[in-house]
């Protein structure tokens, strides 16, 4: 059956992908973005291209107010929600921690766990069975630095994901019998524009050639795991932490 899903930085990278690859499934997909609308226009085309429908909805996942409306205009243009993919999240050039000042962990906790803790909880609401939803799923991006823990770059970032795990063990178990599955996916190395924006644009080149199977990942590969866990074929797969790290 057709789903209507909302991706949180849907514009770019994986969440880009997970956006048209469900629109290949025939999904409407609310694509949320941060700044780039022309980046966002794109992806909407191209899961309409695949065969969905989609919208651009801009917004800063850390700001409640922006983060509740684009739960609106997804439900408000698709109707109710089956699945949320909370994936924005973002680095800072890469430091170490005694190196850090206070506004760049602020920034890094406030979009990346503040943002991701809002996005789930409207989630909640909207898609629980107690609540009047139909019952969904909610899929939280983590990263495998949650367990490697980023030494000398990104200890701030490791933390925040930390973060996504536990929520997404302690959600899995609250929302279970309200028909709401919840699981995180933890990419390793994979080819987007993150590593740009730390200010490492070979990055995942580099340390990827370094993984068992020797080479990074793509974001499509990253996005067929989101997919399955929103789709019914995952039925019985709640409170799990999938990595997607080709080994590492
Ligand atoms: P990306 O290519 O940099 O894309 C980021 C996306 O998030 C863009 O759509 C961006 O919108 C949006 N975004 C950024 N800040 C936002 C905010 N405050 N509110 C709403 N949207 C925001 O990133 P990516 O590599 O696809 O990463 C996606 C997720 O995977 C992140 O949570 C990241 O931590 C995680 N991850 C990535 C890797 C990797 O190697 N790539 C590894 C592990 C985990 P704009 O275009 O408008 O800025």
């Amino acid at each position: 059956m057709p789903k209507v899903i909302l991706i949180t930085g849907g514009s770019r990278g994986i969440g880009r992908s997970a956006a048209v690859l469900a629109g290949k499934r025939g999904w409407s997909v609310g694509v949320n973005y941060a700044s780039n609308a022309a980046a966002a226009d794109e992806t909407v085309a191209a899961v309409i291209a695949a065969g969905g429908r989609a919208i651009a909805i801009e917004g800063d996942v850390s700001d409640e107010a922006a983060l509740i409306a684009m739960f609106d205009a997804t439900e408000k243009a698709f109707g109710k929600l089956d699945g949320v993919v909370n994936n924005a999240g973002i680095v800072a050039p890469g430091s170490a921690l005694a190196d850090m000042d206070i506004a760049r962990m602020k920034r890094i906790f406030d979009i990346n766990v503040l943002g991701a803790y809002l996005c789930a909880r409207e989630a909640a609401r909207r898609m629980s069975t107690s609540r009047g939803g139909r019952g969904g799923s909610l899929v939280n991006v983590s990263s495998a630095a949650a367990r490697l823990g980023g030494p000398g770059e990104y200890v701030d970032y490791a933390g925040s994901k930390g973060a996504i795990d536990t929520l997404t063990i302690g959600l899995s178990k609250e929302l279970g019998r309200d028909g709401v599955r919840v699981n995180a996916i933890r990419p390793g190395l994979i080819e987007t524009e993150i590593h740009a924006s730390g200010g490492k644009p070979d990055r995942a080149q580099t340390l990827g050639v370094q993984t068992p199977i020797g080479r990074p990942g793509t974001a499509d590969e990253v996005g067929e795991s989101i997919v399955w866990l929103l789709s019914d074929a995952s039925s019985y797969v709640t409170g799990a932490i999938l990595d997607v790290t080709g080994g590492r």
